[in-house]
């Protein structure tokens, strides 16, 4: 066996591996998508390089046209995999069929047309458009994906296709004036063409693992700092933010609200927990579109709230506190209930309101304040603001 038909042959394995574990990511990670189309393209092009291996010729065969295919549809479906990856729409498995069943007709009407290599230039003009728009919808997707850590794996995977399009450019230039010859694996760009072609297939696997790696621990870092019930923060993200906040240069400073809802006991004895959870997350939603732009939204305990409010003076927080309030007095929850039919839960808040601290040594300090405020504002009725300025004159 010569050695390029074993490192062929080891690259085939490689890619078939690489497809497999593909496979087993969009099996098992639901959330991230595209990687079962990243599967397919590996394995399509595994079937490709064995296919070289087993030494499909220039000349008319049901391989050399099912390889041909392959080998548009393998790139087609990486792009259609990493465009599904990134959240993003792409064409679905009718339209891939009918791209297939497309390719392989012109090729049936071609070959006896025009000779075999209208066939190849063919191929390699395609291949130049499906891998120039790989290139150019990843270096873009790069700039869009820059905070989600993405750009540098989707730049190297830009560059990469914009290679291959290159020489399959060049291979289309050599086939157009040297005929069938031109295809010769002797020839210096076919060896180039085979050579990266080869360390593609390579990067490939460590790349897209490297950027579901991302997208997994972006995942694990949002559900740490957030609360999955309502999706504003928790304690460990308002903490957080406040203190990259604080350590700024430009920081003015922070007050906390404290927002307790009342008699929230009484809403899930009479409406049941389902409806107390969704009087909870139409609260966090109100509280989340009606706080200033840059201001910090956190659910701390069971029905309790934290707003904080950043570079603003008691007066100002006082007055959003105030706001907030009529804002989460005036949220109505729509109860569909057998019984009782439509109904509306109606919820209200006392909301305690801190002095304004400067660094997070004072943090713990504010928070006191804003919790004996907000007591004090529930032992005088309730559906009140009071803040910690009051308390203290
Ligand atoms: P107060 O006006 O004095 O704050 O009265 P309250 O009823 O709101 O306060 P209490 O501390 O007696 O009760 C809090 C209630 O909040 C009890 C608990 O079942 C409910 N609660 C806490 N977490 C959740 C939650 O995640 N979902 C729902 N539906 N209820 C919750
Ligand atoms: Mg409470
Ligand atoms: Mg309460």
């Amino acid at each position: 066996m010569q050695a390029t038909n074993v490192i062929v042959a080891i690259i085939a394995a490689h890619l078939l591996c690489f497809g497999v574990l593909a496979f087993l990511m969009g099996s098992r990670l639901p959330q991230v998508h595209g990687t079962k189309d990243l599967g397919y393209c590996n394995v399509l092009l595994s079937a490709s390089f064995v296919m070289q291996l087993l030494g499909h010729r220039p000349d008319w065969s049901v391989m050399g046209v099912a390889n041909h295919t392959m080998s548009v549809l393998a790139p087609v479906l990486l792009y259609t995999g990493l465009r599904r990856f990134l959240g993003e729409p792409a064409p679905g498995w009718p339209v891939l069929w009918t791209g297939v069943a497309g390719y392989t007709a012109a090729q049936v009407i071609l070959h006896p047309l025009a000779g075999p290599e209208a066939r190849y230039v063919l191929l390699a003009a395609c291949a130049v458009v499906v891998f120039s728009t790989l290139a150019v919808t990843m270096w873009r997707a790069g700039s869009r994906h820059a905070a989600d850590r993405l750009k540098v794996p989707l730049r190297v995977l830009a560059a990469t296709c914009a290679g291959v399009g290159l020489l399959h450019a060049l291979k289309a230039g050599h086939i157009i004036r040297d005929g069938i010859t031109a295809l010769d694996p002797a020839r210096w760009y076919q060896l180039v063409f085979y050579g990266y072609v080869s360390v593609m297939a390579v990067v490939l696997a460590p790349l897209i693992t490297w950027m579901v790696f991302i997208r997994l621990t972006r995942e694990l870092e949002a559900a740490v700092v957030h609360d999955p019930l309502t999706g504003v923060l928790n304690r460990r993200g308002m903490t957080r933010r406040l203190s990259e906040h604080l350590a700024g240069r430009s920081s003015r400073g922070a007050v906390l609200l404290l927002l307790d809802l009342d008699h929230f006991k009484a809403i899930n004895d009479t409406h049941g927990h389902r409806a107390g959870d969704d009087a909870l997350c139409g609260v966090a939603d109100a509280l989340r579109a009606h706080v200033r732009a840059g201001d910090l939204v956190a659910r701390t305990g069971g029905e309790e709230f934290v707003v904080g409010c950043l570079d603003a003076d008691a007066d100002e927080a006082a007055s959003l506190a105030e706001r907030l309030r009529a804002v989460v007095e005036a949220v109505e929850i729509v109860r569909g209930d057998a019984a009782t039919g439509v109904g509306h839960i109606v919820c209200t808040v006392s909301v305690g309101v801190s002095r304004s601290f400067l660094c997070m040594e004072g943090f713990d300090s504010a928070f006191q304040d804003a919790d004996a405020a907000m007591y004090a504002a529930k032992q005088a009725g309730r559906n009140r603001v009071t803040t910690a300025e009051s308390l203290a004159a």
